[in-house]
């Protein structure tokens, strides 16, 4: 019998496919008892595990020491190298299995729980936090076991796409998608500008995420239906439900290759102002997408996905070889590359040394290149090289302090410095700016001003840390709202004050992407938008009917109100 279930659209489209269940490591261990005549098999199978992890962690140290690494790594290595030959985790584990008869990953969990206990009650903070790394190898060993990460299946030769069933998904497992022939992916949990489903948009791939059980509801293989417009998911369709989606998945192909026809349009308001449609990309990858819909230029290339989902880090060549690829094909276009933003949602690969209670507001984005100035300086001395081929700009995210600024100009010196002695060329007007992602960066906007080029509003964090709200929990994305006044007031003011001091402002959010934003976004004086690729014609759809001179006293008005529902009202009002 085919049943429904509604999420949270995150990445539009409609995928027809079978099921493949992905079993989150830690969450989804199962727990059963081996007959006594498996129990030396068992053993066996948490040995290979502990060898195969011995091996990972001497690679990784390998790769530290070889000095394109993390300063942290050798030592994080050696600590989960320590914590593998702890009699109290693996020997306590092999012991469970024998006394006890428990599978092997059921066995090192309940290990892990107590170890973690004791490490709780020990009062030096920093031991403490040590916690983090007996999680972290035994989350190894565990994935090592479950024959982790993911093993996609291999292509279906129906001509049916894999969709990818899962509790939580991480940005790094979503990029490996791209190899295999992904068709959708749905999660029990997450929110629509999580990274994972900022990846998922970039790959075109549709997605529902926040469904809560879905994991326990359906089966391995069974034929599933994701509308990723209207964020509903079908399982085991009949014949006739399939075809009706296959209809609605042509008509919105039709409506896309409709909207082609602006490709080449200038993307100009009624009354004759010029508006930027500029794109978000991840890397080279995204370069098609971009020429495809003619963009103005590259508003914000997110760097850490270069970084993510690797034991290793890419070093200075391997990133110049991608800034450069970037810039070079788009020789008359700016291209704003963001330094790595990685901590949150976007850990490293095993490079995360400390147990972080609230990465949303612990070591990410700028606090952690400045943490690590020599992973910062590799890079900075990269796109630096890179500047000589296109028009680059540099930006800085997530800044709260003027020193943040200062240090980060500081290190752009000491690289230039370098590469002046090696004779290496670089742009020496490289423009740099920052994003405005945190309120207090939104409301002290003179320091930034004063120190910047251009600035560009996250309005995905902004949102996240003006209302407090987890941007990847579910459970609070009913309170993630753009529309809110708080919200507004801090967008409007930064568009005005740029506009005071004649630097440009842009927003690269997921705000500017969205049609229902764009009109008021207009309104308060915006010219630059970034965005992801697939939606610039429709912005551009939206620009093209808009007369200035008409939104923008009504949209200073929305801007005094205080109250969410008038707010909402009065938007929706812009477009009529
Ligand atoms: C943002 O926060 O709006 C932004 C563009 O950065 P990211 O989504 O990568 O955090
Ligand atoms: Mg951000």
């Amino acid at each position: 019998m085919p049943f429904t279930i509604h999420g949270l659209p995150v990445s539009q489209g409609i995928a027809i496919g079978h099921v493949h269940l992905v079993s989150h490591a830690m969450l989804e261990v199962s727990h059963y008892h081996v007959a006594v005549r498996y129990l030396p098999e068992e053993v066996e199978r948490l040995n290979e595990a502990v060898a195969t992890v011995q091996g990972e962690l001497v690679g990784l140290k390998a790769a530290a020491t070889a000095g394109q690494s993390h300063s942290e790594v050798g030592a994080f290595v050696d600590l989960q190298m320590m914590m593998l030959g702890d009699p109290m985790l693996v020997d306590a584990a092999r012991e469970l299995i024998t006394a006890r008869r428990c599978n092997a990953e059921w066995a090192l969990v309940q290990q892990m729980e107590l170890v973690v206990e004791q490490f709780d009650q020990i009062e030096d903070p920093y031991l403490r936090e040590r916690k983090a790394d007996v999680v972290q190898v035994v989350e190894r060993l565990v994935k090592v076991l479950l024959g982790h990460p993911g093993h996609l299946p291999p292509k279906r030769r129906d001509g049916l796409g894999t969709i990818i069933v899962a509790h939580d998904l991480s940005p790094a497992d979503t990029i490996g998608f791209r190899d295999h022939n992904i068709g959708g992916f749905v999660t029990d949990v997450g929110g629509p500008t999580s990274h994972t489903a900022i990846v998922a948009r970039s790959l075109r791939i549709p997605a529902v995420v926040g469904l809560h059980h879905i994991r326990q509801l359906v089966e391995e293989d069974e034929l599933l239906i994701i509308d990723g417009t209207r964020g509903v998911v079908i399982v085991n369709p009949d014949e006739r439900i399939v075809e009706e989606y296959r209809l609605r998945r042509s008509e919105l192909e039709l409506e896309r290759s409709k909207l082609n026809r602006l490709k080449d349009t200038r993307a100009t308001t009624l009354d004759g102002e010029d508006v930027n449609l500029l794109a978000n990309i991840e890397g080279p990858k995204d370069l098609a997408q971009v020429r495809a819909v003619n963009a103005d230029g590259v508003g914000l290339y997110r760097t850490e996905f270069l970084f993510i989902g690797r034991d290793s880090l890419p070093d200075e060549d391997e990133q110049y070889e991608a800034y450069r690829t970037v810039l070079k094909s788009l020789p008359d276009k700016p291209v704003t590359i963001r330094t790595f933003d990685v901590g949150a949602d976007k850990a490293l690969n095993g490079v995360t040394a400390r147990f972080e209670p609230n990465p949303a507001l612990g070591l990410r984005a700028i606090r952690y290149s400045l943490a690590e100035p020599q992973m910062f300086l590799t890079q900075l001395r990269a796109l630096l090289r890179a500047s000589v081929h296109g028009q680059l700009k540099i930006m800085i995210p997530m800044l709260a302090h003027a020193h943040e600024i200062d240090q980060t100009l500081r290190l752009i010196e000491k690289a230039k410095a370098e590469l002046d002695v090696e004779r290496i060329k670089y742009n020496p007007r490289l423009e740099v700016g920052g994003m405005i992602e945190v309120p207090a960066a939104a409301l002290a906007l003179g320091m930034f001003i004063r120190r910047l080029s251009f600035l560009s509003i996250g309005t995905n964090d902004l949102i996240q840390y003006t209302l407090a709200i987890d941007r990847s929990d579910e459970a609070v994305v009913h309170l993630y709202d753009p529309l809110h006044p708080a919200v507004l007031k801090l967008i409007g003011g930064t568009i005005q004050a740029g506009a005071r001091f004649g630097l440009p402002v842009s927003v690269c959010g997921e705000m500017a992407g969205d049609p229902a934003y764009t009109l008021l976004l207009l309104g308060m004086g915006l010219r630059n938008f970034s965005m992801h690729p697939g939606n610039i014609l429709e912005i551009k759809q939206q620009v093209l009917r808009a007369d200035l001179g008409e939104l923008a006293p009504r949209v200073q008005r929305i801007l005094k109100m205080d109250e969410q529902s008038k707010v909402r009202e009065a938007v929706l009002r812009l477009a009529g």
